[in-house]
């Protein structure tokens, strides 16, 4: 199938990637090509070890550590760390983690526009866009900047051997909505379009080899490759219908990032399949299913992903609330957005059914 638009508008940020297994040993060397001497390297608690290994290895070019990265960016925190690198003197961050810790380096430098050399551990993509989600006071506020945006990405497969096997299915799934939704994104460009669907079969391949053997660093390779085009994606386009239900289901009912992303998805392809089957039609050829919603779903299955909302916690009188909250400043999406229709959704999302289509 051929990717030709008749019109369209394509932009790509000024990113440096490298990729390879042993590319977290180059920080020095990119630090060098950019002209910096000090960098603060941060890291969420749970990962301290590995950004002390970072600054051992960095020697005198590290300013230091903070290990201090929590879920959901607090300006708290980010603030802290902003007087960190300042008193410092340090001249560039080095985020060694998932998009909690890369969340924590774009807010510093929205604060300071220090460079950012990023070192993703999992497959979630906030290292390829110039988005941020901050919160403050339990308000969750996301704001696009090129400020943000990660000059530098070292993609070593040998540093996400360690995530565990859950996270690793959830945060491939998380990135997989990505690309998925990427494929009817108003603003797509041939250029989004080929990455989300080889970002897509990336994860087909990788993903059960990983299962199979978490240590592969070869299938690793290729689930991370994956996580950068469909991180690109994220980065280049706008997100509908499966991102607001996600962000509404976690904002609202305090659902888990990752885990929510992997049950709503085969839901949400199949409700908008209804309304565009040409743009998913591919995504049914790349998993070898008759739809797209029931490839994404079946996939689910293969992988041992969690399948029902009511297996996360939430109650099933909530899905009336979480139907009218999803309907409330809608993102665009292919299809319209109506109540009752998103409703039945969440009734399969929560039992953990096949999607309708
Ligand atoms: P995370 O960064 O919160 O990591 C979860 C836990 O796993 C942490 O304790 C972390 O230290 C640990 N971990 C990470 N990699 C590991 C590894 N290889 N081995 C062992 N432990 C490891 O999880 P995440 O899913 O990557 O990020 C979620 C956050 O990122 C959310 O706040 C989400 O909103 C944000 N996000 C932002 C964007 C964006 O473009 N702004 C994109 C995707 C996600």
């Amino acid at each position: 199938m051929s990717m030709f638009q008749e019109e369209f508008v394509a932009t790509s940020a000024a990113v440096r990637v490298r990729f390879g297994a042993g590319a977290r040993h180059a920080v020095g060397e990119e630090m060098d090509a950019l002209g910096l001497g000090r960098a603060l390297v941060l890291s969420t608690p749970q990962q301290a070890a590995t950004a002390e290994e970072f600054a051992a290895r960095l020697g005198a070019r590290a300013a230091g550590t903070f290990a201090g990265a929590v879920m959901h960016t607090p300006v708290t925190v980010s603030d802290e760390a902003t007087a960190i690198v300042r008193s410092l003197g340090a001249d560039c961050v080095v985020s060694v983690g998932g998009g909690s810790t890369i969340g924590l380096g774009k807010a510093i430098a929205l604060r300071t526009d220090l460079p950012q050399i990023v070192v993703p551990t999992t497959y979630a993509g906030s290292e390829a866009t110039p988005i941020l989600g901050q919160t403050e006071g339990g308000r969750k506020t996301t704001i696009t900047s090129a400020k943000v945006q990660p000059e530098v990405i070292l993609y070593d497969p040998d540093l996400v051997t360690t995530l565990p096997a859950a996270m690793t299915v959830t945060s491939a799934f998380n990135a997989m909505a990505h690309a998925a939704e990427g494929l009817y994104a108003r603003n797509r460009s041939p250029l989004s379009t080929l990455m989300a669907l080889e970002g897509l079969r990336a994860f087909k391949d990788g993903l059960p080899r990983v299962l199979a053997d978490p240590a592969d660093v070869r299938a690793r390779g290729e689930t991370l490759y994956g996580a950068w085009l469909c991180g690109t994606v994220l980065g280049q386009v706008g997100m509908a219908l499966h991102h607001k239900l996600c962000h509404t289901l976690g904002g609202s009912f305090g659902l888990p990032h990752a885990e929510t992303h992997a049950i709503i998805l085969p839901h949400a392809i199949a409700y908008n399949e209804a309304a565009v089957p040409d743009l998913l039609a591919p995504v049914a050829d790349i998993f070898g299913a008759k739809t797209a919603g029931r490839a994404l779903h079946d996939f689910a299955i293969a992988s041992g992903a969690p399948l029902a909302l009511r297996d996360l916690g939430l109650d099933e009188p909530d899905l009336d609330r979480a139907a009218e909250l999803a309907t409330q400043n809608p993102y665009w999406n292919p299809r319209p957005v109506e109540r009752a229709a998103l409703r039945h959704l969440l009734q399969a999302a929560w039992a953990g059914r096949a999607p309708a289509a």
